[in-house]
């Protein structure tokens, strides 16, 4: 039978996405992600981006961009594997490789695209993946695109890991090859997968590691080199670590580091990597310089740290929970959704923009104000927006 309106669940299901308060209401950044920025048209306190060193606007890491688009022209013109593997995207991979200490790294267009790509290629039939039960979008996204058994452990559980290991290896016939996979970094609550206990895990069990470490990039670890160098752990033990260039790195792109013989796998057989355009040569060369920056100026790793304690500290002092934060992702928890939105338009008219964070993305009554510090914050903006977090905590009887 013809459908007589092929496309109307287009406006219904929007329409109903609106009623339920599911929609985003996309706000526009006037000009360049910094602590104080033009959000809407209002000068306000940027506190919910990811740009966690202000790299974005670092004069090296602009200036790299700019003389890329001079000398190599704004777009790269191919694939990789074809004619789109420029000098640039190779010094990048040497670069990162050489930061994370790992034998090789390769780059993919975004860290979504790397789990996307890549997960589905490390397990198959016949294969098991056993995942946070928090892990990232992007990551359930690669889980789902692979044809392998699946289990999740409780949050940050290693014990429970343990115990779904155990189980999986009763299964019949035996799994091949186990994949485990954590989030390095919780996005929701800032809170760190215990990396050390995992390894151990995967050590006893015959199972691989894969690390998502796009928070903790440039945040954890000796200069900002992530949770593998965070937890002192040798390659060996976690044997994918992934990242992102978009959050601490300040520019866009994914990357994987580990060994020669999984970089060789991982550039032939991920479809996001083979088949999807290179970077623009600006972007490489705006993340190489942002490497160049990690190992050169530590001190923005160590002023975020300042930044955070300080923030995290002033706020629990007022009375809030910051739940299980111990990262620079500091969740205000508020309870009810509607509670919390109503919190985060009223810090927004008082200059302050940190958005909410409600159901579905969380539990019900777990709705928060999730704040992500910034190096580049000064103690005044911090005061003030400590200020602002008191006096719309009072407004709403939280405190
Ligand atoms: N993993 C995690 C944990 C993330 O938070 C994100 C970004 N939201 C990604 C992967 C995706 O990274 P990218 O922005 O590079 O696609």
């Amino acid at each position: 039978m013809a459908v007589r309106d092929p496309t109307g669940f287009l406006r219904r299901e929007y329409e109903q996405l609106v009623e339920n308060e599911l929609d985003w209401k996309l706000r526009v950044l006037d000009g360049p992600s910094l602590p104080r920025c033009v959000v809407d048209g209002r000068k306000v306190l940027m506190l919910c981006s990811n740009n966690y060193l202000s790299m974005s606007n670092h004069p090296k890491v602009k200036r790299a961009a700019i003389d890329a688009i001079k000398t190599h022209g704004a777009g790269s013109g191919s694939v990789r594997p074809i004619a789109g593997n420029m000098d640039l995207h190779v010094e990048l991979e040497r670069r990162l490789a050489r930061f994370k200490d790992a034998e090789a790294s390769l780059v993919y267009q975004t860290g979504f695209a790397a789990n996307a790509g890549l997960i589905p290629q490390l397990a198959d039939a016949g294969d098991l993946i056993v995942s946070d039960e928090l892990n990232h979008g992007s990551i359930i996204d690669g889980v789902r695109l692979s044809k392998a058994d699946r289990a999740v452990y409780k949050h940050c559980d290693a014990e429970d890991l343990k115990k779904v290991l155990e189980k999986a290896e009763e299964h019949s016939p035996a799994y091949r090859r186990v994949l485990i996979i954590t989030d390095g970094v919780f996005s929701m609550d800032g809170d760190i997968a215990p990396l050390d206990g995992i390894a151990a895990q995967a050590h006893d069990h015959g199972a691989m590691v894969y690390v998502d470490d796009a928070h903790g990039e440039g945040v954890l670890g000796k200069g900002g080199r992530g949770i593998v160098s965070h937890f002192m752990l040798r390659r060996e033990e976690v044997q994918v670590e992934m990242g992102t260039f978009s959050k601490a790195f300040g520019v866009v792109g994914g990357h994987v580091s580990g060994s020669r013989d999984l970089v060789n796998y991982a550039l032939n057989k991920s479809r996001t990597w083979l088949l999807s355009g290179s970077h623009p040569p600006a972007v490489a060369a705006a993340c190489i310089a942002a490497i160049d920056v990690l190992e050169k100026e530590p001190e923005h790793v160590r002023d975020l740290w300042v930044n955070t304690e300080y923030f995290r500290k002033g706020i629990r002092s007022m009375g809030f929970d910051t739940g299980k934060s111990q990262t620079p992702i500091v969740p205000v928890m508020i309870g009810e959704s509607g509670a919390a939105k109503k919190f985060s338009s009223r810090l927004f008219e008082l200059g302050i923009f940190a958005l909410p964070i409600v159901f579905p993305m969380v539990a019900r009554d777990k709705a928060r104000i999730r704040t992500i510090m910034n190096s580049a914050l000064t103690r005044k903006d911090l005061d003030e927006a400590l200020a602002a977090f008191q006096k719309v905590g009072k407004e709403l009887g939280l405190l």
